[in-house]
C-alpha cells in the first residue's frame, strides 16, 4: 500500500485543524476496507492527536493550556526561538494509528483527527499508511 502524502495549510502559530474528513477521502478513494491506518506528522514542531469535535472551546483549552504549560519564552537554549514548540510537539505526539472497519475510522461520537500547528503559519506534510488486516 503506498505512502499518501497530505498538504496542511495553517493559518496561527498555534491551531488545531480537524482532518477527518481528508483521511476518510484517502481511504475511500484507495479502496481501504479493514485494518490499522498510521498517521504520521514528519515535522519538530507540529503533531497529530484525536479530541472533541462538537465544542470548538476543547481546541482552545488545549492550545491555552498547553501555552501556560510551556510558554513562549522561557529558559530554553535552542537559538532558533520556537523551543515551547518542540516541547508541545514532544508532548502531543507525532503520529497516531486508528483502526479502520469497513472502510470507516473507528472513531467515538465525538472524537475527530486533530492536526496540531504549534510554529504555524505554514505549509505541513501529514503522511497515511494503511495497513490491511
Ligand atoms: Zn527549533
Amino acid at each position: 500500500m503506498a505512502l499518501y502524502r497530505l498538504t496542511v495549510k495553517t493559518n496561527s502559530r498555534n491551531e488545531m485543524i480537524d482532518i477527518t474528513s481528508e483521511i476518510e477521502k484517502y481511504l475511500k478513494e484507495n479502496g481501504f476496507k479493514d485494518g490499522i491506518l498510521t498517521v504520521f506528522v514528519p515535522h519538530t514542531t507540529a503533531a497529530v492527536t484525536i479530541n472533541e469535535n462538537a465544542d470548538p472551546s476543547v481546541k482552545r483549552d488545549i492550545l491555552f493550556h498547553l501555552a501556560k504549560l510551556i510558554p513562549l519564552n522561557a529558559d530554553f537554549k535552542h537559538l532558533e526561538g520556537n523551543s515551547d514548540s518542540h516541547i508541545k510537539t514532544t508532548l502531543v505526539s507525532p503520529s497516531i494509528s486508528i483502526i479502520v472497519e469497513n472502510g470507516n475510522l473507528v472513531l467515538g461520537t465525538w472524537q475527530s483527527v486533530f492536526f496540531c500547528e504549534f510554529d504555524g503559519p505554514r505549509m505541513r506534510k501529514v503522511y497515511l499508511k494503511f495497513i490491511k488486516g
